[in-house]
């Protein structure tokens, strides 16, 4: 209640210690040093740890749409994307399907805007626009491990194609989505030589 008042009354406080006047002040901006682990045996680069104080600046910028964090969040995914392309080569970009009832709410797509915040020559090209979800999915975030498996397993399909893809997100937890996403390229024909997020949940 308190949190809502101050945001009403500023803006543009920051999102972690509410002192105005800057989305983020000095003192709480995070920082970022890509770090590299795996899923299933596909290497993960992930910029942070998935706690505070990423993990409210991203509550901020999703479930606030306080979009003015991208300029602080851009930066450590596209760290992450640039060493992943380091090592892997001249990948694809591909990034998990919208969720359109949150698409709806938010209005924006909290991934793809962090990805074409950044320098779009250092990623070459676009995101390739290729999963989509076959059936409704709940927000992944308000359910336990096991509810998120049953949620997510078998809920997208891809175009079929052959391209080396790097899969991109925003957070990794339990890997459920990121699963899903490799388990839907992979029966659609692609190979997917890696995954990048922003931050992992290190359990
Ligand atoms: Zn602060």
């Amino acid at each position: 209640m308190l949190e809502s008042f101050l945001d009403f009354v500023f803006p543009t406080a920051c999102a972690v210690c509410k002192i105005p006047p800057s989305p983020l002040c000095d003192s709480c901006v995070p920082a970022f040093g890509v770090t590299k682990s795996s899923l299933e045996g596909t290497p993960v680069w992930y910029a942070t740890e998935y706690s505070e104080p990423i993990s409210r600046i991203l509550t901020a910028y999703k479930d606030q749409n306080r979009t003015a964090l991208i300029t602080y969040l851009a930066p450590g995914l596209l760290q992450a994307v640039a060493e992943a392309v380091l090592h892997l080569g001249s990948c694809s970009i591909c990034v998990p399907p919208r969720n359109q009832i949150n698409f709806r709410k938010r209005g924006f797509d909290p991934v793809l805007s962090l990805i074409t915040a950044g320098d779009k020559l250092a990623l070459r090209h676009l995101p390739i626009n290729t999963l989509r979800f076959q059936r409704q999915v709940r927000d992944q975030r308000r359910l336990d491990k096991p509810e998120r498996v049953s949620n997510i397993l078998g809920s997208m399909k891809a175009i079929p194609g052959s391209k080396r893809v790097l899969l991109v997100d925003d957070v990794m937890t339990t890997g459920s989505t990121l699963k899903e996403c490799m388990r839907a390229l992979g029966a659609a024909g692609y190979e997917v030589a890696g995954i990048c997020v922003l931050a992992k949940r290190n359990i």
